[in-house]
């Protein structure tokens, strides 16, 4: 399990755990690697942006403002407990990245679909991330990891080794995840063409 949705869970058993009391250490520490982790992937953004990188999903202009905002406020660098508070106190800035699901979730918890009960969380579940939710936005690195496990699917699936239903249940997988990417190819939009 990736270490970002590990986090998540840490995160909100901890949130949960200690909801009931007043800010201490554990909560601290949690708000400021939080607030380091967004501020250094939308710069990772900003600086994709700046290059010509594209970004596709419903999410995918409030992730190119955000990243931009994040740049002009932060830089990327996050080093006090205040500027992580700052950070978090912007909805807009609230970005987690799902490598599980290649894409990152510009958290608005009015739209979020992996917590539809609408409990307490304020953060979101990324381990039930939904494809149809509307706060994702993909990079073109996304599409590129997404396209590189496809690939890797397919090539297990040829393993002769392999009984074939699994091997057809691969490349069900290669193919769902290689669409993903094509939307992404199609739909993405850069910098230059929200200026224009
Ligand atoms: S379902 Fe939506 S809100 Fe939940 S993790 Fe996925 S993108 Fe984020």
């Amino acid at each position: 399990m990736a270490l970002a949705v590990q986090y998540g869970h840490l995160r909100t058993l901890i949130s949960e755990g200690y909801a009931a009391r007043s800010r201490n250490g554990v909560h601290e520490l949690l708000d400021f690697e939080t607030a380091r982790i967004a501020a250094e992937h939308l710069t990772d953004v900003h600086e994709a942006l700046e290059n010509g990188g594209g970004v596709s999903g419903p999410a995918a202009r409030r992730l190119i403002n955000a990243a931009g905002t994040e740049h002009r406020r932060f830089g990327g660098m996050i080093t006090t407990t205040r500027q992580a508070h700052s950070l978090l106190a912007d909805p807009a800035l609230n970005v987690f990245h799902n490598s599980e699901a290649f894409l990152f979730c510009n958290y608005d918890r009015a739209k979020a679909l992996c917590h539809p009960s609408r409990g307490p969380q304020t953060i979101p579940s990324l381990d039930r991330c939904r494809p149809n939710c509307a706060n994702i936005a993909r990079t073109d690195e996304h599409a590129s990891q997404i396209e590189d496990t496809a690939a890797e699917l397919r090539a297990q699936a040829g393993s002769p080794l392999l009984p074939a239903p699994l091997a057809d249940r691969l490349r069900q997988k290669a193919d769902h995840l290689a669409q993903f990417a094509a939307e992404h190819r199609t739909s993405r939009i850069t910098v230059d063409e929200e200026h224009s």
